[in-house]
């Protein structure tokens, strides 16, 4: 299924600013509301595609990863934090309050009816936790699980992450009656209007502890350690960042864990540098070498390759060694191995090699005479600006 593009669904530029994004959704979902549209598949359909395009584009990261990315960088396992699924009606509903304001969100609970019993309680969620994992090229270059050991909330085992010291202290919440919410109601220029706001004695759970667990002091989570293994794709690179799903800090009391957050790091390899998804290496040969032609042993992240340098080779020559270089990362693509060949001239010279040059110098055949195909530079730069 061809998805259509985030920024064409809210009918905004690519460089539109949070503002514009934001005020884009609000009016794609007032019209595609379900309590206006009712039993209008197509308008629903509508309602949570604008719904899913503002919850890409309204956060930096995840905006700056479809950017880069498209559609591909939104799936589960990396970047998107597992939303290939979509968005239930839940979901939109609980981002209501974000974008609407408590006011608005509440005018759809009571005046067009429906919405607020599609409220729930709040469930608790685990913050996100972040971390640096270095790899080598020859790890990008494969993909790596990597084992890596974090210390992070999780849950308390001696009351199995209630915050309860026994399993019955629980009692419904006298401030709002076990709804995790409270509803006030005021007068507005729209008419009387509710406004339902997260109830403050329990935070939103309903419910509130009598005896809270000694180890965890009620909180249902503590601090240790534990080792994770993660899934690195081939491909990645410096500054990415990919992240696990449910990997992050345990939330207080039952909740949903948060995600972690892992950040690339890349070592530098001792003889190859690395260029987008292509490899450089600067090889050097004699001046002999460059004359007579010769072998040379490039190095690979696999081995090493053996190329073949023609005889009359030009310092400033670059042969390609195709696929020799990184995957790219969700795709079938592999760079190249550029080489770039340089001609080693000695720094110092004995009076027998200085006598020898001599002679040389004197043959018509060393005297610079470079054709079209020999000015590699400007090849070199026309085939820089062409990628
Ligand atoms: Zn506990
Ligand atoms: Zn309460």
């Amino acid at each position: 299924m061809a998805q259509r593009d985030y920024y064409e669904i809210l009918g905004v530029s690519k460089n539109a600013s949070q503002d514009e994004i934001k005020k884009a959704y609000r009016k794609m979902a007032l019209k595609y509301h379900p309590d206006r549209n009712p039993d209008d598949k197509d308008a629903e359909a509508k309602f949570k595609e604008a719904a899913e395009a503002y919850e890409v584009l309204s956060n930096q990261e995840k905006r700056q990863k479809y950017d880069r990315f498209g559609h591909e960088g939104m799936k589960s396992g990396f970047g998107g934090g597992g939303f290939g699924g979509g968005m239930s009606m839940d979901d939109i509903f609980e981002h209501f309050g974000d974008i609407f304001g408590g006011g608005f969100g509440s005018a759809f609970g009571g005046g067009f009816g429906g919405g607020q019993s599609r409220r729930r309680r709040r469930v608790n969620r685990g913050s996100d936790l972040r971390i640096k994992v270095k790899l080598t090229l020859e790890e990008i270059a494969k993909g790596v699980e990597k084992r890596i050991k974090v210390n992070k909330y999780v849950s308390c085992k001696t009351c199995s992450g209630t915050g309860a010291k026994d399993g019955s202290s629980f009692s419904t919440c006298h401030t709002c009656n076990g709804s995790g919410q409270v509803t006030r109601v005021s007068n507005t220029f729209l008419g009387q209007m509710q406004t339902t706001s997260t109830c403050p004695t329990c935070g939103g759970e309903g419910q509130t502890i009598h005896n809270k667990c000694n180890v965890c002091h009620g909180n249902g989570i503590v601090k240790d350690n534990e080792v994770i293994s993660i899934d690195i794709p081939a491909g990645v690179a410096q500054g990415m960042q990919l992240s696990v799903s449910g990997k992050g800090n345990a939330a207080a009391r039952g909740g949903v864990p948060g995600d972690l957050i892992v950040l690339i790091e890349e070592e530098s390899h001792p003889q190859l540098q690395r260029d987008g998804n292509n490899l450089l290496y600067d090889l050097y040969i004699s001046i002999p070498e460059a004359a007579l032609g010769t072998k040379a042993d490039i190095p690979t992240i696999e081995s090493t390759a053996r190329i073949k340098i023609d005889p009359g080779t030009q310092g400033g020559k670059v042969l390609r060694l195709k696929g020799k270089g990184l995957p790219e990362v969700n795709g079938y693509a592999r760079g190249d191995l550029m080489v770039n060949v340089n001609i080693w001239t000695p720094k110092t010279l004995s009076d027998e090699e200085k006598k020898m040059l001599e002679k040389l110098a004197e043959s018509d055949n060393f005297k610079p005479n470079p054709t079209s195909r020999d000015k590699s530079f400007f090849n070199r730069m026309k085939e820089y600006f062409r990628n």
